[in-house]
């Protein structure tokens, strides 16, 4: 059987589960281009996930092993829509993967939402871990109180680097620009606010735990928002260890002696972020108190009660979720931020696939992607195995390389990568870092071309 090639668009987590897959297949045999819009590789995992987590991060080593194989390559600056069209890909490869997560903000749709100093977490998580879109952010943090709204491991990871003294972030891949603007912050105290209570709240306990190590740090909860034991063993165990965690902090009381809080607000939904004006910027937020009520389907559901309470800040964080973006000429659900599919083929559609959040929402842990990936890839190598494409011609490989060179001035291959890899990690050797991340897309360039 011929060897068959694959596009995968988006070199995140999914992405590379994907071609892992893929390159695992000997009936028929893949090879896989792999086309990322940036110059680097790795998606959320160098761009998302918190710096202070480089165990979450070395999951990239996976990456590396896979990006080796033999059959694999890596095509960075090349955007769909602008660069090359969908149909450009049809042409040249035997089957389209997708694999471009979520790379927009849910929106609140209250009064005040797009004030200065109201963020998306997207925007700031993008801006302290070097993504070149978010590297102009330059967030005000001379208030001393910063509000973050959500109740997930977002909203834990952007409360924790507000948090954070300059010598916990001096030994992480931070991007230097945001390390002086930490390292200045006047911010001591965070007030993370869930709409639901603290059964409902989607942090899991690790990353909950892990506030207790911080150095400085106290947790702030209110007794009177944490149910009573007596309930605890109606709940799931992971639910049960974070209610636990609450009531040891809530009875506990705040450590006085400790400069930096991370307090937790529960049953409050925001209903405006104030300011002077009408475009002033952010001065506090106005919450309303909710209550619980069950749904038909059993679900905690948030409803007002009318009550209202204000807090005074300088920063207000959205961290509600992320939501995906259409691409061009590719079928997508407004309603889900997501490309319809079944079991990864998109609907509507030969040969195209979809893998990741852009497949399933933005939910899950890094590991979630490999399951997933590994659906997709079943379905299309299926497809690939009726032999339906075994008649099909396709450019060869170095064709395509010619062709995207031509398109694309700045194309970064994988040696390419491989410079700037290997520049960051040595940038950070002295300062004991895992990397100095390059931001800026030029020296990222000279990087590449000086490569040897
Ligand atoms: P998430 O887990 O879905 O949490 C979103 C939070 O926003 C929920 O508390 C949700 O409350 C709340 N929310 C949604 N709409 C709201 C509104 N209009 N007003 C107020 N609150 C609202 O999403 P995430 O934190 O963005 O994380 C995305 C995924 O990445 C998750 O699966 C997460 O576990 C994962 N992640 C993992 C790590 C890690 O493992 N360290 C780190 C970061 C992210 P409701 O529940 O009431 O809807």
């Amino acid at each position: 059987m011929r060897t068959h090639a694959v596009a995968i668009v988006g070199s995140g987590p999914s992405g590379f589960y994907a071609a892992g897959s893929l390159l695992d297949s000997t009936d028929p045999p893949v090879r896989v281009d792999m086309f990322d819009r940036l110059a680097t590789p790795w998606g959320l995992v160098r761009a998302g996930v918190a710096p202070d987590h480089p165990k979450i991060k070395s999951v990239s080593g996976q990456y590396e092993q896979i990006a080796a194989r033999p059959g694999f390559r890596f095509f960075g600056h090349v955007c769909l829509g602008e660069d090359v069209t969908v149909d450009e890909l049809l042409e040249r490869y035997d089957a389209v993967v997708y694999a471009v997560g979520s790379q927009t903000e849910r929106r609140l749709g209250i009064p005040g939402e797009d004030r200065v100093g109201s963020l998306a977490s997207v925007d700031f998580v993008g801006w302290y871990n070097g993504h070149p879109d978010y590297a102009g952010l330059d967030p005000d943090l001379s208030g001393s109180r910063a509000v973050v709204i959500g109740a997930g491991n977002v909203a834990l990871d952007v409360a924790r680097m507000l948090l954070l003294g300059e010598d916990d972030l001096r030994g992480t891949d931070t991007a230097d620009h945001a390390i002086d603007v930490f390292a200045a912050s006047s911010v001591r105290e965070v007030v993370v606010c869930g709409r639901r209570g603290p059964v409902e709240a989607a942090f899991t306990t690790t990353e909950l735990r892990e506030l207790d190590d911080i150095d400085g740090l106290t947790v702030v909860v209110d007794p009177a928002q944490i149910p009573d034991a007596a309930g605890d063993t109606d709940l799931p165990r992971a639910t049960r260890r974070n209610v636990e965690l609450f009531r040891k902090w809530a009875e506990a009381g705040p450590d006085e002696t400790r400069e930096r809080r991370m307090a937790f607000r529960f049953l409050r939904s925001p209903v405006e972020i104030l300011g002077e004006g009408e475009d002033g910027p952010v001065s506090g937020v106005e919450l309303g108190i909710n209550r619980l009520e069950t749904d038909d389907e059993g679900r905690a559901r948030p409803v007002d009660t009318g009550e209202r309470e204000t807090l005074e800040c300088g920063l207000v964080l959205r961290a509600v979720g992320y939501r995906g973006v259409a691409l061009p000429d590719v079928p997508f659900d407004e309603g889900s931020g997501t490309i319809p599919h079944a079991e990864g083929r998109i609907e509507g559609r030969e040969r195209e696939y979809v893998v990741g959040w852009i497949k399933r929402g933005p939910t899950g842990i890094i590991g979630t992607n490999r399951k997933d990936a590994n659906e997709t890839v079943r379905a299309l190598l299926a497809d690939l195995a009726s032999g339906a494409r075994e008649d099909a011609t396709i450019a060869p490989a170095e064709d395509v390389e010619e062709w995207l060179s031509e398109r694309c001035p700045e194309l970064v291959d994988l040696d390419g990568w491989g410079a700037i890899d290997a520049h960051e990690r040595a940038a950070g050797e002295d300062g004991g870092r895992p990397r100095v991340k390059v931001v800026d897309r030029s020296t990222l360039m000279d990087l590449v071309r000086e490569r040897s």
